[in-house]
This record gives C-alpha cells, sequence and structure tokens, in this order.
C-alpha cells in the first residue's frame, strides 16, 4: 500500500488521504502520526472503502505518514464498532475513534514521570488554601495540576507546598506489570441455582460467540458472584473481561470484592485516573496485558487485545447513557461490541429497563433468573406511610412511624437508611419579605442551599454563590427562607429526633472520589455510623449485612418529572434502595412515605407484583408507539442568542421532510430554556422503528446552514427531555 486513508483525531475533519514512504509497512487499523499543516496528529488507518472522503487529493499532491506506533493495530471488530457508533448516533468517527485511543502519552513508548505526593510535614504557615489541598489530597498522588484540580486550588498552592517539604516528588515508572487475577484464588461455593445460571454464562464465554443475555436476580441474590465465574473462565481461557459499573464511587467497594475473589485487583478505567494511571492501563488493555478492566462507560471503546465477555453490570442505569458530546447509551454500544466481537454480552440488573425486556420477549436476548436471595436472607417488607395520615411536623419531612422505626432501629444496634433524591439542603432559597427566589444567572433553575459548603450552587452549571446575608432586591437583612428538604436538611431533623445517632450523608457532594467512597464504606463496617442520609448515590450496589431500614423520604417525587420512563425510573430506584435492607441474616423493613398510596408504582413496590406494573408500562409504551416499540431523537438547538436559536430552531421545523411513518413535534423552548448560558430550543423527532431515521435527519440537517454561534445536537434514542 503506498497511499493510506488515515482518521485523525480531530473531529473537525473527515478521513485524509496520505502517501505511504518506502520502508513502512501500515495495515488498515496501524496507528500513525501524520503532519497536519504545521502539526503533528495521530490517526488509524482505515480502508478507504468503508471510509467516504470528500477531499480526494491527487498521488502527487499527497503528504508523507510521518511514523508508526509500535502498538497493534486497531482490529476489524473496533473498526466496526467506531463506524457504528458514529453512524447510529451521528457522531463525526473521530469523536468516537477519540474514546479509543484515550491516551495521548500511552501511544508513545515506556518511560517514567515525576508525580507529587504529601510528606506528613506540615509547613510552618499553613493557610486555609494550603490546609484544604493537604486535607483533599490525603494519600492521593499526581502530577501537579492533577493534585491542583483535587484540592481545588491553583498550581501555586501545590508548588508552594512542594517547596515547604510538606509535598514531595517522587519517580513513576508508568509501564509496571499488571498482575493476573487468580481464577481460583477464592471461587464461593455456589448454590444449585446460582451453579445452574454460572454454568450457562460460562458455556457462552467457552463458546465464543455473539450471545447477548439478561441476568435477571433480585438485589443480594448473587449476580456479581456468579459473573465473576464468567470472568474465571475467560481468564482461564487467555481472554479479557470488561465489568462496566454505572458510577465511580462504586469501583472501590467493589475493587476490594474483586480483590477478595481473585487475589489481585482489576484494572481500573474511570475519569478519575491521573494521567500515569490512564497510561498504563492503556497500554496493557491494548496489549493484552490487563486480563479483567472494571470501567467507567468510556472503558468500552478501548482497543482489547483479545475481548472475550462485557458484563454490564447495574444495566438498566440511566447513566449508562453519555449526555454531551457523542452521545451513546454504553448499554446499546456494549451489545454491539458483543456483536462484532462475536462474544457473549452480560446484562446484569435486578430492575431490568423495558427495553432490555422487551429484547427478551423478541427472543434476541436469553435471560437467566435468580428469584431469591442468596443463604438465610430474605426479601425486605415494604409498608407504605400515608403521608396525608401520618403527618410530620411542620417544617419536619420523617412521618412519626418512620421516627419510631429509626428508634426501634437504632436500639437493636442495626443501621439504617433514609433516601431524598435531593442534594444540599434546601432546593429552593426565597426571601420572605419580598418573595425574591434565588435563580442561576446562566441556566433555568434554583439555586440550591448547601449548608456543608456553605454556598448556593446550581446542579446545571456549577455556578456557586456565598449565601447572601441580605435580600438582594429588598435589601431585607435575615429574611432568606429555605423551601422544602434536601438531604442535609434530613440529617439535621435525625439530629434533633436522635441526637445520640452517628450520620452519614452521602451524595456527589461528600463521596466524590473512589478513596472517599472507601472511607464511608469502611465507617458502614466497622459500625461507626448509625443512619445514612442518602441520594442515588447509596441505592446501587452496596451491600451492608447490618442496614435493617430503608426509608424513603418522598417516594412520590420521581413521578413528578413526567417523562416517558419517570414511572419505571422510580419503580427502579426505590426497589434497589429498598434492596440494600436486610441483605445478611437480620430480616429488613423498608418504608415508602407517600401523598399517592394508591399510584401504581407505590403499589406495584408494596405487592412486590413488579410483572402487571411492567406489563401495564410496556403496553401504553406500544399504544404510543413509544421506545422501544418507536423511536425517538432530539434535536436541540443551543445559542448565546436567544433570537438564533430561535430562528435556527424554527428553520429545522420548517424544513422537515415528509417521510411516511415519521412525525417531528416542536421547535419550543426546552424545559432547561437556558443552560451554561445559551438558550435552548428542542424538536422532537417520532419515527417507526424500522425507519432509518438517522439517514432522515442527515439528509435533512446536512442540507441546512446556521450561523456560526449556533450549535445543534442531534439525540438518538434519548433519555433525557429537558
Ligand atoms: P447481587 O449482585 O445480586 O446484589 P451479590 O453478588 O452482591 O448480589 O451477593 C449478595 C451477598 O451475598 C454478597 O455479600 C455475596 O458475597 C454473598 N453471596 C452471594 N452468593 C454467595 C455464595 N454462593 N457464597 C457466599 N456468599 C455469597
Ligand atoms: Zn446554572
Amino acid at each position: 500500500m503506498s497511499r493510506a486513508r488515515v482518521l485523525l483525531l480531530n473531529s473537525a475533519l473527515g478521513p485524509l488521504d496520505y502517501r505511504v514512504p518506502h520502508g513502512m509497512a501500515v495495515e488498515p487499523g496501524s496507528i500513525v502520526l501524520a503532519p497536519l499543516g504545521p502539526r503533528q496528529l495521530a490517526g488509524v488507518v482505515w480502508e478507504a472503502e468503508r471510509m467516504p472522503s470528500d477531499a480526494e487529493v491527487g498521488d502527487n499532491r499527497l503528504r508523507n505518514l510521518l511514523s508508526v506506533y509500535d502498538l497493534p493495530p486497531i482490529a476489524a471488530p473496533l473498526r466496526r464498532l467506531i463506524e457504528w457508533t458514529a453512524n447510529y448516533y451521528l457522531a463525526p468517527p473521530a469523536a468516537v475513534l477519540r474514546m479509543s485511543l484515550a491516551s495521548a502519552s500511552a501511544l508513545e513508548g515506556g518511560r517514567t514521570v515525576v508525580e507529587y505526593r504529601a510528606t506528613g510535614v506540615v509547613p510552618d504557615r499553613l493557610t486555609p488554601q494550603r490546609a484544604q489541598a493537604l486535607e483533599r489530597i490525603g494519600e492521593r498522588q499526581g502530577l501537579v495540576r492533577e493534585l491542583a484540580a483535587i484540592a481545588d486550588v491553583t498550581d501555586a498552592v501545590i508548588r508552594g507546598l512542594v517547596k515547604t517539604g510538606a509535598i514531595e516528588a517522587v519517580e513513576v515508572a508508568v509501564d509496571a506489570p499488571f498482575i493476573d487475577p487468580d481464577p481460583s484464588f477464592a471461587p464461593p461455593e455456589l448454590s444449585p441455582e446460582q451453579r445452574e445460571v454460572a454454568d450457562s454464562i460460562v458455556e457462552a464465554v467457552d463458546a465464543h460467540r455473539f450471545d447477548p443475555m439478561l441476568l435477571d436476580g433480585v438485589t443480594g441474590s448473587g449476580k456479581t458472584e456468579v459473573y465473576f465465574e464468567a470472568v474465571a473462565a475467560a481468564i482461564r481461557a487467555g481472554r479479557q473481561s470488561l465489568i462496566l459499573l454505572p458510577e465511580i464511587a462504586l469501583t472501590e467497594p467493589f475493587l476490594k470484592r474483586f480483590e477478595k475473589r481473585f487475589g489481585h485487583l482489576p484494572v481500573a478505567w474511570h475519569s478519575d485516573l491521573r494521567q500515569s494511571q490512564r497510561r498504563r492501563a492503556w497500554r496493557a488493555i491494548a496489549t493484552g496485558e490487563a486480563k479483567v478492566v472494571i470501567g467507567a462507560r468510556s472503558s468500552l471503546f478501548l482497543p482489547y487485545r483479545n475481548l472475550g465477555l462485557i458484563v454490564v453490570d447495574e444495566a438498566h442505569e440511566t447513566s449508562f447513557k453519555q449526555e454531551e458530546g457523542v452521545m451513546y447509551h454504553a448499554r446499546d454500544v456494549a451489545v454491539m461490541r458483543g456483536h462484532f466481537e462475536s462474544i457473549p454480552v452480560l446484562l446484569a440488573s435486578a430492575t431490568p429497563a423495558i427495553e432490555t425486556r422487551q429484547m427478551v420477549a423478541a427472543g434476541k436476548y436469553r435471560e437467566l433468573k435468580l428469584p431469591g436471595r442468596y443463604g438465610p436472607a430474605q426479601m425486605p417488607a415494604i409498608s407504605i406511610i400515608n403521608l396525608t395520615q401520618d403527618v410530620p411536623p411542620k417544617q419536619r419531612w420523617i412521618a412519626p412511624t418512620l421516627v419510631a422505626a429509626l428508634q426501634e432501629t437504632m436500639e437493636k444496634g442495626e443501621q439504617s437508611l433514609l433516601f431524598l433524591n435531593r442534594r444540599g439542603y434546601a432546593p429552593l432559597t426565597l426571601c420572605r419579605t419580598c418573595g425574591h427566589r434565588f435563580r442561576c444567572p446562566n441556566c433555568t433553575a434554583w439555586m440550591v442551599e448547601h449548608r456543608l459548603m456553605a454556598r448556593l450552587a446550581c446542579h446545571h452549571c456549577g455556578h456557586v454563590m456565598p449565601p447572601p446575608a441580605a435580600c438582594p432586591e429588598c435589601h431585607e437583612e435575615d429574611s432568606l427562607v429555605a423551601c422544602g428538604p434536601g438531604v442535609e436538611r434530613i440529617a439535621d431533623e435525625v439530629a434533633a429526633i436522635l441526637p445520640d445517632a452517628r450520620t452519614a450523608v452521602v451524595t456527589s457532594d461528600t463521596i466524590w472520589s473512589p478513596a472517599k467512597a472507601a472511607e464511608f464504606v469502611n465507617r458502614m463496617e466497622a459500625g461507626d455510623i448509625d443512619v445514612v442520609i442518602g441520594t442515588q448515590l447509596i441505592t446501587k450496589g452496596y451491600h451492608f449485612p447490618n442496614l435493617t431500614l430503608v426509608g424513603v423520604v418522598d417516594a412520590d417525587l420521581g413521578l413528578s418529572g413526567g417523562d416517558l420512563r419517570a414511572a419505571e425510573r422510580s419503580f427502579q430506584q426505590i426497589a434497589q434502595v429498598a434492596g440494600r435492607a436486610g441483605r445478611g441474616a437480620k430480616p429488613g423493613r423498608v418504608f415508602l412515605q407517600t401523598r399517592e398510596p394508591q399510584a401504581p408504582v407505590i403499589q406495584a413496590l408494596v405487592t412486590g407484583d413488579a410483572d402487571s406494573f411492567y406489563e401495564a408500562e410496556t403496553d401504553s409504551r406500544r399504544e404510543a408507539g413509544a421506545p422501544p416499540f418507536g423511536r425517538y431523537a432530539a434535536i436541540i438547538v443551543s445559542a448565546e442568542k436567544q433570537d438564533e436559536a430561535v430562528a435556527t430552531a424554527r428553520l429545522i421545523g420548517r424544513s422537515a421532510p415528509e417521510v411516511e411513518g415519521m412525525m417531528v413535534f416542536g421547535p419550543a423552548p426546552a424545559p432547561l430554556a437556558m443552560l451554561r448560558g445559551r438558550h435552548r430550543q428542542r424538536l422532537l423527532v417520532h419515527a417507526r422503528r424500522a425507519l432509518d431515521v438517522q439517514d432522515v435527519i442527515r439528509g435533512w440537517l446536512g442540507a441546512l446552514e446556521w450561523p456560526r454561534g449556533v450549535r445543534v445536537a442531534v439525540d438518538v434514542d434519548p433519555y433525557s427531555f429537558m
């Protein structure tokens, strides 16, 4: 080959052609360095016929490729996945490729880097910033820039600490080998039901063929133990496994558990990795040295050398959907990767999504079931607290029945969990004199009070301000009131009810790193916490045998959003949080506080009749032609200037093609009409399942032009309607 088509790591560019100089050998998938103007850019050689280029250049004008990296080529199955993802989600192929070549420094050969860590020396001059830095950094290590980000201080503060000796430099070999997990280290004795399911998955791993499966097992049934057997089989067969988890906060307890079973840690991949860790992990994945990878959704696009199994744990989680950049759904892309790689894909969940259940019903996925909890543990009893009858005192949110249950649980020396999916102290702050409400200047959203951090914060753009002493509108002092509860306010209420209780607030504000998650788990396991108050972060994955009471503070909250999946999501969330109760020998109790005890979601949870609930939900989706029976694609237009956003959205609406089986709704201002200072308009495309709606949208938008400052994003199979 003397001419090569190269997909460069630049989303604004299509593929470009280069000359392959004498003595250089490339093949499709080769990772190369190419000149682009005065710059040099990495890219991957592609089959020209699969990647059309609109910039055909004659042989005599081609520039030479500069070099080929000493790395295994991106294999054909991953190249097909990149094409599929770009095509399905209407994204530039280079933007998808960027997720595969996710560590620029990893492309270079082995070397060492200098990182920094705390020494334990306390500097003579301990400014508040320095104290914050040292506290937050703790045992962590990284580049100056990384430590500064962790500590939320400037680079200069970290460098100052290096001068005082409080932080020191360490040289790190970035390619230290990983030790293989041992499949026979400490396998559990599986119950007969577990054994049967495990054997079936192991067989699929050994067969090495595409085999999508749903592992549907109640919380605490041993799904993890069971799929670990399949991971063990893949290790024995010399192949790599990928376990996708929805939340990085979950990785730390998970890593510990993995280590107990396999003797060594798996390789972790998530956004919180230091550059050196990322680089080391990427190389080990690409060479095949990393036998088991635990990762967030982005780990799905990495260039595994010989993948043998993909597990998507908590597969119903909507956080597998990426909401910016390439807007893909990791669960669905995982199945596609399994297809291209010819390997089994296991979706594990106690509350599978309707989309997944429908694939089972259609005979496309196999279903494996674990209907009971492992060992003596029983499913917890769920009861209703009708808030219209069992009324909490004024400015309180915990009903008398739940207060009594909390007291009993604490007297028995057991642990309780209160669930409220609202970060901060109060969702809204207003002035009692003039009624002024605190809004984010950049978003259509209220500023949320966070007392622990003494700030008002926007949960959409991160804008923060100190809580003002006086109202900015009427200048009245001490006139601001908090409206409604967040977890911090519930924690205050618990302190008032149970003055001796040791409480912990678990949200993304308090558990912002894997180390913080580990610290929380250790305190729970040591019995140092009586009552946990948490958001959805606490609903998944955790296993605390002494936790016997769960109270859902507002079981109606999830229904208020009103989108397509609100009822389903509400059911899943409450079922998952209820699943934290009674996971050991002691039985668990769950109380749902509600104003609508007859709502189908609440009834399904209390009676345990999930099937009828899902059937009713599925029927209503079928009737509406909603997913998975029909499909949606959202078109989101945003601009700093409102009139530009509106004009472009109208232009798109006016130009909608007439296509049989397709309808276009909107444009209309998005519910989040302003986000990060940009005005937003939405259109919703509804199409028959069989229609190639991507192709229609490509032709439709491709023919239009809009001003430079306008962004038009297409969200295929949207989960957010905001
Ligand atoms: P799930 O993933 O379905 O919620 P887990 O795999 O976390 O369930 O299992 C719940 C608890 O029961 C865990 O502590 C797990 O170690 C334990 N467990 C499950 N199966 C077994 C087994 N066969 N032998 C020993 N412990 C088990
Ligand atoms: Zn904001």
